[in-house]
Formats: structure tokens, sequence, C-alpha cells
């Protein structure tokens, strides 16, 4: 019976790594390709190769214990009906995703701010922010700490909102695919990621990665905003960067 169980938790991870893994290297390789047609934020620098080597490797431990967190609280889940009961319908799940969103945002935003205070920074946190320019192999390049502070809660959610297991993937995916869009180096967005739409662009954590001390959150401006720690130049380089990218991808047309 324990060996049963254990069985399906252990397939249940190995699964969810598979597919993070998966997602991964998709959208890095795809998202590597598209840069060729969009204007690079920090033209002047480069990324040293073995920082890229380096966070490529970090990746594939990260996002096994990524898969762990995600994968025990499915299994916790599923198997021992701990959590909460999901909202009902197609209306629900919509919902309940929305939520997700938010409250994720409002986690990572907070606990982002706390790994960045003296006492916890350089044991916590040092390792990701150490790439200055990241690339799309940089998003997942964190230490285990930094995993247990901010990925906790894909372990936890379940207890935390009424969701359905499909939402919940349905908000990791989308957290996995545009982490690895927002580490790219190349603004990606268009003006739906100007005020007063409260998404990010790339340029909002590539500035992170310049700066360290502003632009906490992950999905919306919303926390950054209100609290003051958005940089105060962020709304006018983000649209200086998509209009750079068109530009970049007008001339790339002509030249062709
Ligand atoms: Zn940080
Ligand atoms: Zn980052």
């Amino acid at each position: 019976m324990v060996f049963g169980q254990l069985g399906g938790l252990l397939t249940t991870v190995g699964a969810v790594y598979a597919a993070l893994l998966a997602i991964y290297l998709i959208t890095c390789l795809t998202v590597a390709r598209l840069n060729r047609g969009a204007a690079k934020i920090q033209p002047s620098r480069q990324t040293p190769p073995t920082q890229i080597r380096r966070d490529r490797k970090q990746s594939m431990l990260s996002l096994a214990v990524i898969a762990t967190m995600l994968g025990c609280g499915h299994w916790a889940y599923t198997a021992l009906g701990w959590g909460l009961h999901p909202v009902p319908g197609i209306g629900g799940g919509v919902l309940s995703l929305i939520a997700s969103l938010l409250l994720f945002d409002t986690w990572f935003y907070w606990f982002h701010r706390l790994i960045h205070t003296r006492l916890f920074y350089r044991r916590v946190h040092r390792w990701h922010p150490l790439t200055v320019t990241p690339v799309v192999w940089s998003n997942n390049s964190d230490r285990l700490l930094d995993n247990l502070f901010l990925q906790s809660y894909w372990l936890l959610a379940h207890f935390l909102l009424p969701i359905a297991p499909a939402a919940l993937f349905a908000h990791k995916i989308y957290d996995q695919v545009t982490g690895v869009i927002g580490h790219s180096g190349y603004e990606h967005g268009g003006r739906w990621c100007l005020p007063p739409s409260p998404l990010v662009g790339v340029t909002h954590h590539d500035q992170h990665h310049q700066y360290f001390r502003c632009n906490y959150a992950t999905h919306f401006t919303w926390w950054d905003r209100l609290m003051g720690t958005l940089r105060p130049d962020h709304d006018r380089e983000v649209s200086r960067n998509i209009d750079a990218s068109r530009h970049h991808a007008a001339a790339s047309c002509r030249g062709r």
C-alpha cells in the first residue's frame, strides 16, 4: 500500500518534470529564434558563454525542485484528497485561474522583496541576478532556497484556492512561458504591455537584472506601482524598446 502510493507520487513528479523540461526547452529554442526579429534591451552588453552554460545547467536542477513541489501538491490533492474543492464549471475554472495569477503575483512580489533584504539576499537569492544580461536559459537558474521561497506556491496552491488541477497547470505553463520570454533580453511585447495594461513586458524583469532593487513582481506591474518599486523610467523604456523592436523587424524585412 505504502509502496503503491510512493510509486504514484514518484510517477506524478516524474511526469511533471518531463512536462516542465519539455516546455522549457521548446520555449527557449523558439524565443531564441524570435530574438532575431527584435531589439536587444542591453545592446552594449553580451552575456558571457560561461554564464549561459551555468544558467542552463542550474535550470535542469531547479526545474526538478519545482516539479517536486508541483507534483507533490497535485498528488496530495488527487490521491489523498487534501485541499479545497474546485469551483465547478468552465466559468469557475477561468475565475480560479485569474485568482491564481493574482495570488501568485502577490506571493512572488512579497517573497521576492523579502529575499532582497540584507538578511536573505546572499544566502537565498544572489545566484539568480548574477546574470546581469539575462538570456532565455536564465529563467530557472535559481538555487534550492530561492525556489523554496518563490516557487513553493505550486506545492500549496490547492490549500489556498479552490482551483482544479487543469487550471493550476494552465497557470504554471503561462508562468513558464512568460518567464522564459521575460528573460530573453529582447523586447517582444506590444502596446498591450504599456499602461493602462498591467501586464509586464520583457523590459520589466530585464531592468530587475540590471538594477536589482526594482520591478519585483512577475505577471503584473500593479504591486510595483503601488509600493513605489517600479523603476521610474520603466514605462518610457518599455515604449522605447517596443519601437526599437518594430524598427528592427521592419529593417530586417527590407534587408531580405
Ligand atoms: Zn531578484
Ligand atoms: Zn530573473
